[in-house]
């Protein structure tokens, strides 16, 4: 049978994406939000939290590519990763495609969607089983509050600042990120959008930059994320995103990307000037 459905993806109150869905292959309700996955006639497979879009099979590529290829080729020998949220498995995925990871362990608080990206969105998940990865269902919270483990690589791939994921947005969160980090350290976050989250990414890089001596941010284009332009923050104890980058790193791992690449990785820190003007106090570095 045809489908008529289509699902809108909103935005506070002023703007909505809508999105013609082919068939609903998993719809599900946790203890801490809605899970659905759909099938899209436009961007493949899509998961969405609380009706949020979070991945979809089409542009999830350069959403990883950027959370995880930056810090790795900045970190001159990155061996133990965290992850933080990141429940469909695509930032893990692009982690251990680096064959000098000893250990990607992944924090993620809600089963369902680890569960529900297994099933229905192998392209994301399929690397969950890894040997070297170390699924934790747990808050991430929690886990930087107690644990003894160093990290050289802590990426923050978590939903909006709402639900379980708001205080992953606080200065306290923070402090305990910069205790798990080894003293050449780096942490990237889902950084927001620069034209509508204002507000947030300016708090989120101001605590950065109290508490790092390197904090800086980069953009990246999106299809599904409202206004297409996203950022990650990237904070660290002292290495450089441009000054200690080594592009023939690049070369030297065989990988390929769709998106990233040395230029890319360059060019992503070069702010427009609008947003240079808002986060111009907390760019450090
Ligand atoms: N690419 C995505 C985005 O920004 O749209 C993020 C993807 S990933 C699915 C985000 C995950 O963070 C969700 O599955 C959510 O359950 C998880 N999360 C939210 N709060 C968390 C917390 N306190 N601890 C661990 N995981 C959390």
């Amino acid at each position: 049978m045809k489908s008529h459905l289509w699902i809108e993806e909103k935005h506070g109150d002023f703007l909505a994406m809508k999105y013609k869905v082919e068939e609903v292959l998993f719809s599900g309700k946790s203890k801490f939000q809605s899970v659905d996955v759909v099938q899209t006639k436009g961007h493949g497979k899509m998961l969405l939290n609380d009706g949020l879009v979070m991945v979809t099979e089409r542009d999830e590529f350069i959403y990883h590519d950027m959370i995880a290829h930056v810090p790795l080729f900045v970190h001159p020998n990155p061996k133990n990763v965290l992850i933080i949220g990141g429940g469909d498995g695509g930032t893990a995925r692009e982690v251990l495609r680096h064959t000098g990871i000893v250990r990607c362990t992944m924090v993620e608080i809600d089963e369902m969607v680890v569960e529900a990206c297994r099933k229905f969105i192998p392209q994301t998940s399929k690397d969950l089983d890894h040997p070297k990865m170390n699924l934790v269902i747990g808050d991430g919270l929690d886990f930087v509050k107690k644990s003894k483990e160093k990290f050289d690589i802590i990426l923050v791939d978590s939903t909006d600042p709402i639900g379980p994921a708001q205080p992953l947005f606080g200065k306290e969160f923070y402090q305990d990120i910069f205790d798990c980090l080894n003293d050449d350290g780096i942490v990237v976050s889902q950084g927001e959008s620069g034209f509508y989250e204002v507000k947030m990414q300016t708090k989120l890089m101001s605590i950065l930059s109290d508490l790092f001596p390197v904090s800086l941010l980069y953009n990246f284009s999106n299809l599904t994320y409202p206004g297409g332009l996203w950022s990650f923050t990237f904070a660290s104890k002292g290495l450089h995103p441009i000054n200690d980058f080594n592009e023939k790193r690049i070369k030297e791992s065989g990988l390929k990307f769709d998106y990233y690449n040395k230029d890319i990785h360059k060019g992503a820190f070069c702010l427009p000037s609008f947003m240079r003007k808002n986060l111009e106090p907390y760019l450090k570095g």
